[in-house]
């Protein structure tokens, strides 16, 4: 019996000191040296391929070390019938609020504004709006956008936010379906994306989203890269409905030199950095995963393939 750690080797002593400190005996094989294969019976991946995991017979289920977990249900290599779970890390989604709230509130105190002042020695005397007139919508209520969307209400933003079931959130005001989408949308002046990428949401970033917001709103997308229709957001930072855009995802990762982003002046571009899993703070549920799918138990985060998250 061996977990099969089939992640970024980079990370890989890392998440072995953290998973053998909670579990002294563990015993742990790194891909691509897993001895025989019928000694594998759970698999930890992340966001590279992991290769071929159809070749472990005994192979119970997979952990991801990341939140998002589409590139893995596009993989043919992983098994279907095996239970996959996602990664929810308190130290994950500390760090994507920080990224939120970040961005949020640099907007609203108009930091870009003050810095180019700055850069032109120009005294700007800008009164700081009050939070509770910024409306921030944030799509995506799930442990992500519940987690930043309380912070932003904590903070006093005017906050709403959309998912597929209706929430009650203390501070948010919850939208379901198309229609709430709209409502959600409509006059809100910091747009927050933290959905899943599945089929249906794939391009929802795109211009019949900017349309109903308020003119020169801003864009704090952290999701994933092809909910952008970059195209549309260009389009709407050159029209002014949108007047800047922080962009932690791309359709394609590293963001290729030549792209107009890296020089968009209302483009801010950071390399999918907002957010990442703490093995010190992930490993316990990937052993109590690991646990369960010996006892063929549901597993902690399970994803449901017929939704896509
Ligand atoms: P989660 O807990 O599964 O939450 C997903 C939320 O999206 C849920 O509220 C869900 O609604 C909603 N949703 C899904 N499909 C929808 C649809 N068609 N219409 C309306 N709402 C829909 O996921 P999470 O842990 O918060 O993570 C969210 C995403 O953040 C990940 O999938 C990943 O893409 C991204 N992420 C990025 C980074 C980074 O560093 N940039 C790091 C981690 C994660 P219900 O609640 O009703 O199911």
């Amino acid at each position: 019996m061996a977990i099969l750690y089939a992640d970024d080797p980079a990370d890989a002593a890392a998440w072995a000191v953290a998973m053998g400190a909670l579990a002294p005996g563990l015993e742990l094989r790194f891909w691509p040296d897993w001895g025989a294969a019928g000694d594998i019976d759970f698999a930890i991946v992340g966001g590279r391929a992991p290769g071929d995991l159809r070749v472990f017979p005994n192979l119970k289920a997979i952990q991801s070390t990341w939140a998002g977990v589409n590139h893995l249900l596009a993989d043919h290599n992983l098994p279907l019938d095996r239970p996959l779970a996602r990664m929810v890390d308190q130290g994950l989604t500390v760090s994507m609020t920080e990224f939120v709230v970040l961005h949020v509130l640099d907007s609203a105190r108009e930091g870009p504004r003050l810095r180019a002042a700055q850069r032109s020695r120009q005294w700007l005397d800008l009164d700081p709006v009050p939070p509770r007139t910024v409306t921030v919508a944030v799509l995506g209520l799930g442990t992500l956008g519940a987690d930043a969307g309380t912070r932003l209400a904590g903070l006093g933003f005017d906050v709403r936010g959309w998912s597929r079931s209706r929430k009650d959130i203390a501070g948010i005001r919850s939208f379901t379906g198309a229609d709430g989408l709209g409502e959600c949308l409509s006059g809100a002046r910091i747009l927050v994306c933290l959905l899943p990428l599945t089929e249906d949401t794939r391009g929802i970033l795109g211009a019949a989203a900017f349309a109903p917001l308020a003119e020169g709103a801003v864009l704090i997308h952290a999701a994933r890269g092809l909910h952008l229709v970059e195209a549309d957001l260009l389009a709407a930072l050159e029209s002014g409905r949108i007047s800047r855009a922080i962009l932690d995802v791309f359709a394609t990762e590293p963001l290729p030199a030549d792209h107009p982003f890296w020089t968009h002046p209302g483009v801010t571009v950071t390399p999918h950095v907002a957010a990442i899993t703490r093995p010190g703070t992930g490993a316990a549920d990937i052993l109590e995963n690991y646990r369960r799918a010996l006892a063929g138990e549901a597993l902690i985060n399970q994803v449901d393939r017929a939704k896509g998250y």
